[in-house]
């Protein structure tokens, strides 16, 4: 890909382990860095839709608790989080002149091909508004067989439902490495990704951190989905947010994932 000379429709998504610090606590410096490039992306032309986990963590951290261990522990912390994480994207973009809107999807939305309509003109009225919709899975309200398996398979399917150009996905690593580098210190990033086969699914390590739900096999499967779409999606490093300038500059960055042309 060489660079956004258009204005593009992008769904960006980040995961609660580059979004809090160590303890849970939301990590600001990095959420501020965050709006204020998608707030960028939005004033040269863009059209940002934000994917953003962290609502569990953030309920955590209010209320000052241990890690919910049961379900309806982590729904109800949720539930607090959810509007934690709301009030402070909603402060900071406004700071930017950006209004957000949110959008908590469940996966019988999208499998409903009425409710997946609905959802797709929200998004789109949104959109047309100026809008920045900041999308969770409705995660207080989720049972098995509803839930998406974590906010990297949910950013896929919003990608689909907002006919999104491109997917960026914001992780704690700098892409997709032929092994674990966790485990492997000579592991190489792969700069590019054509069509996801067995042996790319071979290069995914195990599970994500202990605050993330994800890891580089949901992160692949998202890839998965949205290729088939013909949408190209990136994995970049989400420590700094400013990386997705590069991204913009047509800079070679992360693991680029190439729908089939
Ligand atoms: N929806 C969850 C949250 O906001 C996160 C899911 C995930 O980490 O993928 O806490």
């Amino acid at each position: 890909m060489s660079g956004f000379d258009k204005s593009r429709r992008i769904v960006v998504k980040i995961g609660t382990s580059t979004l809090t610090h160590e303890e849970g606590h939301l990590n600001l410096r990095r959420i501020e860095a965050l709006v204020k490039t998608l707030s960028d992306f939005k004033n040269a032309g863009h059209q940002v839709i934000l994917v953003s986990s962290g609502a569990v963590s953030a309920g955590v951290a209010k209320l000052n608790t241990r890690r919910p261990i049961n379900v309806a522990e982590k729904q109800a912390m949720a539930a607090i989080g959810q509007s934690e994480l709301m009030k402070l994207y909603s402060r900071l973009f406004s700071d930017y002149g950006h209004t957000v809107a949110q959008i908590l999807l469940t996966k019988d939305v999208i499998d409903n091909p009425t409710r997946r309509t609905a959802a797709e003109n929200t998004f789109s009225t949104l959109l047309g508004l100026g809008c920045i919709p900041i999308v969770n899975e409705n995660d207080s309200v989720s049972t098995e067989g509803l839930n998406f398996g974590g906010n990297d398979t949910l950013s896929a399917y919003v990608a689909l439902v907002c006919h999104a150009d491109l997917l960026i996905n914001l992780s704690d690593i700098d892409g997709l490495y032929d092994k674990d580098p966790r485990k492997f210190p000579d592991a190489k990033r792969i700069d590019r990704v054509d069509g996801i086969d067995d042996n790319v699914l071979a290069m995914a390590g195990g599970a994500g951190t202990a605050r993330g739900t994800g890891g580089m096999a949901t992160k692949l499967l998202a890839a998965k989905i949205v290729l088939e779409a013909g949408i190209p999606m990136y994995i970049l490093n989400g420590q700094d947010p400013t990386v997705l300038y590069e991204i913009l500059d047509g800079k070679h960055v992360g693991t680029y994932f190439a729908p089939r042309s």
